[in-house]
């Protein structure tokens, strides 16, 4: 991943989140409160005016870090800082000028770390963390069976859809969700459905 891609990752990001508000709004209304698909949007619409303003010769960390930057300041609700800490620190992991697809694995393990730790979900808690830890997986898998980055993308797009899928019969402990006890079960999670089109659009902009 170098510079490029980084920017053309999060424009097609920011593109899947507006396209998909509606569907995210609905999961988040479901067992949360219904702001998850607008937070987003805001978020990432932020986001691309910060893009729009970065100095060209900014290294490929310097493009994720500020955009994680940006959601923190821009989104109220939980995913905001949490999907920023972990753009942050992806960012401050990634070598310049460009990673290859263990760096970015690497990276992006460090950057669940950070989601981890500033909420403390573990697999199963029904969060984004179910879609963000098996497309984090797959990519480490996929770099050490030596696929493009583009093929070792689009596995971690799909590792991430199964993940948030597999969020419907789990019952939520994390988050707002868990309020809802064993109301939540048979809900999608709002999160982990947007940390899957985050991945996905990571497989877009690679050609996927
Ligand atoms: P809020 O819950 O504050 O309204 P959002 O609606 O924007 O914030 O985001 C909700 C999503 O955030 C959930 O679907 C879940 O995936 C994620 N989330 C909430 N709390 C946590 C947590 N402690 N750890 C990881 N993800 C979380
Ligand atoms: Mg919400």
């Amino acid at each position: 991943m170098d510079t490029d891609l980084a920017l053309g990752w999060l424009r097609a990001a920011a593109a899947a989140v507006e396209q998909h508000e509606p569907e995210l709004t609905a999961l988040d209304a479901a067992i949360g409160d219904g702001d998850h698909g607008a937070n987003l949007r805001r978020g990432f619409t932020a986001v691309l005016a910060a893009l729009d303003a970065l100095p060209p010769d900014t290294p490929v960390g310097g493009v994720l870090s500020r955009a994680g930057t940006t959601l923190i300041s821009t989104v109220g609700g939980a995913a905001g800082p949490l999907y920023g800490s972990a753009l942050r620190t992806t960012g401050a992991a990634l070598p310049a000028p460009a990673a290859d697809i263990t760096d970015l694995a690497a990276a992006l393990r460090a950057g669940l770390s950070a989601v981890q730790k500033l909420g403390g979900a573990v697999p199963g808690d029904k969060t984004m963390v179910d879609a963000f830890e098996p497309a984090v997986a797959a990519l480490e898998r996929a770099a050490f069976d030596g696929f493009s980055l583009r093929e070792a993308a689009a596995l971690a797009a799909e590792a991430a859809e199964r993940g948030a899928r597999d969020t419907v019969p789990l019952e939520a402990r994390k988050g707002r969700a868990s309020y809802l006890g064993p109301r939540s079960v048979g809900h999608q999670d709002p999160g982990a459905t947007s940390t899957a089109l985050l991945f996905r659009a990571l497989a877009r902009a690679a050609g996927a």
